[in-house]
C-alpha cells in the first residue's frame, strides 16, 4: 500500500465507529485533534464529539488525542472534560510520539490505528509507526 493512502476513508469521525473498530481489532485510537475531532477555532468539545468517545469507551476503546498543536492549557482544558489524554507538539509526521503513546498503555501496532485529516502529517505518522490509520475530510461546520 502506498505511503499516500489511508487504509480507510470516511467523512467524519463519527462514521468511525465502535463496531467497525473492533471489527479491525483496533484497541486504542490516536486521534488528531484540529479539523479532525473539531474545527480549529472550537474551544470546547462538542456534544457529538463527548457521545463518540463515550460510545467508544464502552467499547473498551482508548482514546488519546495527539496533536501537533502546541497549546498545552488549550488542549489540556479541551481534553479534560471527554476524559481523554492528550499529547501536544507530537512533531507528526515524526512517529516517535505515536509510539510513545501506544507502549505507555501497552498495546501492540496492530491493535492501535491513527485517525487523522492530513496525509503529510498523521497518514504519514501511522506508516512510520507501523499502525493502520483512517483519514476523515476536514471538518467543517454542520448546518
Ligand atoms: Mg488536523
Amino acid at each position: 500500500m502506498s505511503i499516500f493512502s489511508a487504509n480507510k476513508k470516511f467523512e467524519r469521525f463519527e462514521d468511525v465507529t465502535p463496531e467497525f473498530l473492533e471489527k479491525e481489532g483496533i484497541k486504542l485510537l490516536l486521534c488528531d485533534l484540529d479539523n479532525t475531532l473539531r474545527l480549529h477555532s472550537e474551544k470546547e468539545p462538542a456534544d457529538e464529539l463527548a457521545e463518540w468517545i463515550e460510545d467508544c469507551k464502552k467499547a473498551g476503546i482508548t482514546i488519546m488525542i495527539v496533536s501537533n498543536n502546541g497549546r498545552k492549557k488549550m488542549m489540556q482544558k479541551f481534553c479534560e472534560p471527554i476524559g481523554v489524554d492528550c499529547v501536544w507538539w507530537a512533531g507528526k509526521p515524526i512517529s516517535k510520539k505515536l509510539t510513545e503513546a501506544r507502549e505507555s498503555r501497552g498495546f501492540k501496532p496492530e491493535e492501535t490505528a491513527m485517525l487523522g485529516d492530513k496525509i503529510t502529517t498523521d497518514v504519514w505518522a501511522a506508516k512510520f509507526a507501523g499502525i493502520k490509520v483512517y483519514k476523515v475530510e476536514h471538518r467543517k461546520y454542520v448546518v
